[in-house]
């Protein structure tokens, strides 16, 4: 931790699904090192919780991703409060029901893509349109998933949002390269978190089956971000970072 201390001072984060997870591991790193943090959640009380606990300057805001009022309140609220926006780690997601593809739900389908896809969408608008209003750029990491990178029988509205978030990611990286803003998205593996619901202890058992014998942790998601966000990363961009213990190779070295 120390060698980064600092690596993010006198910048302001963003992070959506702050509260929980992944997103609130982001939050207390980019905090860490010296980040004012927004933290966003559609669940406001979480995002307060974990906002209070910060070391850091922080501001908790209730908003959904996959509307525009609601990112419009996270991109106001980073602006009120702190003044400008440099860094955001849009994040913010949900599993949606696992089900054969037959049985997979039109209105779950809209929901996954809603959160997962249309979420970093408008939060990519927001965020480029943010950086040419106050005429300077910034850097952006998109949670997308080992989901975006190989197929799985029964999940599919999340991997069809997940390989979506790459689409998007590569866009916007290629409009914003000459406007000095990295955009990457960063793939985690298993991490047990609240995303997996009642299914959290099969994911403990299936860290099993990963070359590195277990599952992640938040924190190491965590730390992806954080060297993505910053200098280290200069000249990266439009990049996947795969944080999977070497999960992904399973499916593709192996076949
Ligand atoms: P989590 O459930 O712990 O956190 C997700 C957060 O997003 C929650 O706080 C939730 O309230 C928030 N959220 C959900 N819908 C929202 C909306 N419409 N607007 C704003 N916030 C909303 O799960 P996590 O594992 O930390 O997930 C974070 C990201 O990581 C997600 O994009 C997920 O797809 C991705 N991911 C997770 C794993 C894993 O194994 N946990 C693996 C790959 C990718």
């Amino acid at each position: 931790m120390t060698a980064a201390a600092g690596r993010h001072a006198g910048k302001v984060a963003v992070v959506t699904g702050g509260g929980s997870g992944i997103g609130a591991a982001s939050a207390r790193r980019l905090s860490r090192e010296g980040a004012s943090v927004v933290v966003a959640d559609v669940d406001g009380e979480a995002a307060a919780r974990v906002a209070r606990e910060l070391p850091g300057p922080a501001a908790p805001v209730a908003a959904d991703v996959s509307t525009v009022a609601g990112v419009d309140a996270y991109v106001d609220a980073a602006v009120e409060r702190f003044g400008r926006i440099d860094l955001h780690h849009l994040n913010a997601g949900v599993l949606g029901t696992m089900a054969p593809l037959p049985d997979v739900d039109p209105a779950d389908f809209d929901h996954v893509i809603a959160v997962n896809l249309r979420g970093p969408f408008l939060g990519l608008r927001a965020a480029f349109r943010r950086y040419r209003e106050q005429e300077s750029g910034g850097a952006i990491v998109v949670t997308a998933s080992i989901s975006s990178l190989r197929g799985a029988a029964d999940q599919l509205p999340y991997q069809t949002s997940k390989h979506g978030v790459l689409g998007l990611v590569r866009g916007a990286a290629m409009y914003g390269g000459p406007r000095g803003v990295r955009v990457n998205a960063v793939a985690p593996g298993l991490i047990p978190t609240a995303i997996f619901g009642d299914r959290l202890a099969g994911v403990e058992q299936r860290g099993g089956t990963v070359p590195m014998r277990r599952v992640g942790t938040a924190d190491e998601i965590a730390g992806v971000v954080a060297f993505l966000l910053g200098e280290d990363a200069s000249y990266i961009t439009g990049e996947v970072v795969s944080a999977d213990g070497g999960a992904f190779m399973v499916n593709t070295v192996t076949r």
